[in-house]
C-alpha cells in the first residue's frame, strides 16, 4: 500500500448545520478525509461533540413545537422545495461520492438520483396516509413522533440522508442527522443544497461526528423521540439496547447476505450476468448485494463457464470512468476486511474461480480488491454466512427447488433476495417462500413506494413511501363519553 500523502488543495470543513445556519464546531477533533482511489488526503473535517449535538437537538425541539402541527399540504410544499434544491446539485453530489467514497460513477449517479427523488416520492406518498379515522365515539389521528435522530452509513450516504429526512418531513417531524464520519464531503454538498430550500429554522440540523459521540448523544438524549439508523448489526443492537432507556422508537436498516436463486429453467447467458450485476453493485459494498448465488447442481459446470465469461464485464479501476464496474473499497480497514474473508474462504476449502487475494495488477495505489468468485461453497462456511461488504461472491449448488429455498432462508439475515427463471408463475411461487423484506424477480429493480427493510438480523421497521412515513407517526385516539 502506498504511503498517504497530502495534496495541496485540501478541503477543510469546520461547521455543522444547526437552526438554519452553518455554525463552527464546538468539538475540536480533526479527521483526515482520504481518497480511496489513491490513499491521498483530500480534506479535513472537524468532528462535532456532545455539545454540538445537544445544540442541534434543542433547535429541532424548538422547531417541532410549530412544525409538528403543520398540515400535510404544507409538508408537501416543503418536500417540493427540497426536491428542487437537491436536484440542482446532482452532479456535485455524484462527484463527491466518487471522490470521497470511491463509488463507481455508473452506480453513484443513479444512487444520487434516487436520493433526490426521495423527496418527490415522499410527497407522492402523503395522500396515501389516512391521517384521521373516526367511528362511533372514537377519532384516531396520526401524530408525528417528534425530534428524530437520523444516523447513516457511508456506502450510499446521500441516499440514506435524503430518504430518512424526506420521511421525517412528510410525517411532521424535525431532524438531527448524523452522517457517516466517512461521508463528510458528500454531507456538506447536500446540506449546502438543502439550505437553498429555505426551510423553517431547526427543521433540519446536521452534525458531523463519530458514532460514539454524536450518535451516542442522539440515542441517549431524552428530547429525541426516534432513531432511524442505517449501518451494521452490532451498532443497530447497541442503539436498540441504549435507546430503551429513553424508550426510543427505532428503525434499523442493517446488513444482508442476500441469495440469488437461479432456477433450472433460467437462460444462463442472461441470468448469470444479471446475478453478477447484483453481486458486484456498488463494488459489493451494498447491503442488498446478492452475495450467495444458488445454482442447480446439474448445471454447475455450465454456470461456472458462464460466470468466467461474464466476469470479463466486471472491470475494476478508476471509479470516475463510466465503463468501470468495481471501484476501491472505502478504506484501508475495509480492504483488509475483504482480504481476510478471501483468505478464510480458501482456508475453509472453497475454490477461487475468479479473483483471489491481493490488489488487481496496476491498482496497488488504492484500496482496490480483485472481484472474486468462490465455487464449492457450502452454506455453513464463513464466506456464506457473514456479510463481507466487498466484491466477493459465493456460488452454492442446490438439488431441488425446496433445497434452494431452504439454503436461501438458512441465514441470520433477511434483507433482499432475487429469483431468476423463465416460468414466471414458478419464480413468483419461489419468491413468496423467501423470508426477506424484498424479493426481485428477473433483475434488480426498485420502487420508491415499495417498503424497504429486513426480516431477522437485517433490521426492524421499513423505509420508502408511506411505510417510511408511517415509521415516524404515532396513533392518538380521542374518545367522547
Ligand atoms: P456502522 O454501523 O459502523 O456505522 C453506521 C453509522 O452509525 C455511522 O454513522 C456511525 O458513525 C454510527 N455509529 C457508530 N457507532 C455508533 C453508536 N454507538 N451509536 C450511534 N451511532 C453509531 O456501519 P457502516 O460501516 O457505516 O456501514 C456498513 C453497514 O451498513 C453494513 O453492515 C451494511 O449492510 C449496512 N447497511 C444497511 C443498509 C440497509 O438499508 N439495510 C444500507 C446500507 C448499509
Amino acid at each position: 500500500m502506498n504511503a498517504i500523502t497530502k495534496t495541496d488543495a485540501i478541503k477543510t470543513l469546520t461547521a455543522h448545520y444547526i437552526d438554519g445556519a452553518f455554525v463552527e464546531s464546538h468539538g475540536r477533533e480533526v479527521r483526515d478525509i482520504i481518497r480511496p482511489t489513491d490513499g491521498r488526503v483530500i480534506g479535513q473535517v472537524t468532528l462535532g461533540d456532545e455539545d454540538d449535538t445537544r445544540r442541534a437537538i434543542a433547535a429541532a425541539k424548538r422547531a417541532f413545537a410549530t412544525y409538528g402541527k403543520s398540515k400535510p399540504e404544507e409538508r408537501a410544499e416543503i418536500l417540493r422545495r427540497l426536491h428542487r434544491a437537491a436536484s440542482a446539485r446532482i452532479d456535485d453530489l455524484t462527484a463527491a461520492m466518487v471522490d470521497e467514497y470511491g463509488g463507481v460513477v455508473q452506480f453513484a449517479r443513479p444512487i444520487v438520483e434516487s436520493a433526490v427523488n426521495a423527496f418527490a416520492a415522499a410527497e407522492k406518498a402523503l395522500p396515501e396516509i389516512q391521517w384521521t379515522r373516526s367511528w362511533d365515539k372514537a377519532i384516531v389521528t396520526m401524530e408525528p413522533v417528534g425530534v428524530s435522530g437520523l444516523i447513516t452509513a457511508w456506502n450510499a450516504n446521500a441516499l440514506f440522508m435524503c430518504l430518512k429526512f424526506a420521511s421525517a418531513v412528510g410525517a411532521g417531524c424535525t431532524a438531527v442527522i448524523k452522517p457517516s464520519e466517512m461521508s463528510s464531503l458528500q454531507a456538506r454538498v447536500l446540506v449546502e443544497a438543502l439550505h437553498e430550500a429555505k426551510l423553517p429554522n431547526g427543521l433540519l440540523n446536521i452534525v458531523t461526528g463519530l458514532g460514539t459521540t454524536v450518535g451516542a448523544e442522539l440515542v441517549r438524549n431524552p428530547d429525541v423521540a426516534k432513531i432511524s439508523f442505517t449501518g451494521s448489526v452490532a451498532v443497530g443492537q447497541s442503539i436498540m439496547r441504549d435507546g430503551a432507556a429513553t424508550m426510543k422508537r427505532v428503525t434499523l436498516e442493517l446488513g444482508g447476505k442476500s441469495p440469488t436463486i437461479v432456477l433450472d429453467d433460467a437462460d444462463l447467458d442472461q441470468a448469470i450476468p444479471t446475478a453478477l450485476g447484483m453481486a458486484f453493485m456498488n463494488s459489493g459494498q451494498a447491503c442488498a448485494a446478492g452475495t450467495r448465488l444458488l445454482v442447480p447442481s446439474n448445471q454447475l459446470d455450465a454456470a461456472k463457464r458462464a460466470i468466467v465469461n461474464a466476469m470479463r464485464a466486471i472491470t475494476v479501476g478508476d471509479p470516475a470512468d463510466p465503463k468501470i464496474a468495481v471501484g476501491p473499497m472505502v478504506s484501508q480497514k475495509q480492504y483488509e476486511r475483504v482480504q481476510s474473508y478471501i483468505r478464510k474462504g480458501i482456508e475453509e476449502g472453497a475454490e477461487v474461480l475468479v479473483g483471489g487475494e491481493g490488489h488487481p495488477q496496476g491498482l496497488e495505489a488504492g484500496y482496490f480488491v480483485k472481484p472474486t468468485v468462490f465455487v464449492n461453497v457450502k452454506n455453513d462456511m464463513t464466506i456464506a454466512r457473514e456479510e463481507i461488504f466487498g466484491p466477493v461472491l459465493s456460488v452454492i449448488a442446490y438439488d431441488t427447488e425446496d433445497d434452494a429455498v431452504a439454503i436461501a432462508n438458512d441465514s441470520r439475515y433477511g434483507l433482499h433476495a432475487a429469483v431468476l427463471g423463465t416460468d414466471l408463475a414458478r419464480a413468483r411461487r419461489v419468491a413468496s417462500r423467501l423470508r426477506t423484506g424484498r424479493v426481485v424477480i428477473n433483475g434488480m429493480t426498485d420502487d420508491p413506494q415499495a417498503p424497504w427493510g429486513g426480516f431477522k438480523y437485517s433490521g426492524v421497521g421499513r423505509e420508502y413511501g408511506r411505510y417510511g412515513i408511517e415509521a415516524y407517526l404515532e396513533t392518538r385516539a380521542i374518545l367522547e363519553g
